[in-house]
């Protein structure tokens, strides 16, 4: 495979249409991305890695406290909670079982399914050989059946000549799609390429996107842009005001109790 074949992948990819002269605009990209609530207790899902868990069952994202709450059979009887508390699979028991259920979901398009196996395709894992190109195509597929992280990856092979050649201008233009998607992590980035170039204005719209998305990091930078003076006063307490909005959002009993139980539980 040459890297020219590599090269013409994206525009190559049905449904992918990058097009250099579509720039985002500023509009679109400092949007507020909406944000998730859980399917059964439909509270606002918590962005902490561990107060979210995938069930590869029936695809779902369940927050920490429904994983951890007790799950009840249709007559009340509390049943054993080593199943999936939306759709009452059994856990898997080993990894491989574990993969042949992702491989269920792959079969019915789920995103993070696809957006898994273009990992695997990446680090040649779980019996997949290396190959960049099909990880690529992947991850082009899942994020656009709306999985946003896998436009990061996209991002982040055109920003190191991963399986393409480099081309720093695409990798932002994917980055911009990840964070327009929700992914929190693209939009710090996108805050500390903006800070690094000397525009504090800018880095300060995408930390404070992130601050209300739930990600106390960017927090932090808003306060040290305050302190290099680089911000106002209002607008540190405008991030810590919508940093606190999220975390009223997310709070609850149960996955308060799910936390204290053990730290694979910790929302925030
Ligand atoms: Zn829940
Ligand atoms: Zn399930």
């Amino acid at each position: 495979m040459s890297t020219s074949d590599v090269d013409g992948l994206c525009e190559n990819l049905e449904g992918c249409k990058l097009d250099a002269e579509k720039k985002i605009s500023d509009e679109e990209l400092f949007k507020q991305p909406p944000l998730e609530d859980c399917p059964i207790c439909f509270l606002r899902m918590p962005l902490f890695n561990t107060g979210i868990k995938y069930r590869s069952c029936c695809g779902k994202m369940i927050c920490s406290g429904c994983c951890f709450a007790p799950v009840y059979d249709d007559r009340g009887n509390k049943v054993d909670n080593q199943k999936c508390p939306f759709c009452r699979a059994p856990h898997p028991r080993t990894e491989e079982e574990a993969v042949e259920m992702l491989m269920g979901r792959f079969e019915v398009n789920d995103p993070l399914a696809i957006y898994n196996h273009g990992n695997y395709c990446r680090d040649g894992k779980c019996g997949y050989s290396q190959d960049y190109k099909k990880a690529l195509e992947l991850w082009h597929r899942a994020a656009e059946l709306g999985y946003a992280v896998a436009y990061n990856n996209i991002g982040y092979a055109y920003y190191n000549g991963k399986g393409v050649k480099v081309d720093k201008e695409k990798a932002g233009y994917y980055y911009e799609l990840s964070a327009m998607g929700g992914n929190v992590r693209a939009r710090y980035n996108l805050g500390a390429k903006e800070e690094e170039q000397g525009n504090k204005d800018r880095a300060l719209k995408h930390h404070m996107v992130a601050a209300r998305s739930g990600l106390s990091e960017s927090v932090k930078k808003i306060q040290m842009l305050y302190s290099d003076g680089h911000v106002t006063k209002d607008d540190y307490m405008k991030a810590l005001r919508l940093y606190q909005e999220y975390l009223s959002e997310i709070k609850s009993v149960q996955r308060d109790k799910a936390a204290a139980y053990s730290d694979r539980f910790r929302y925030y």
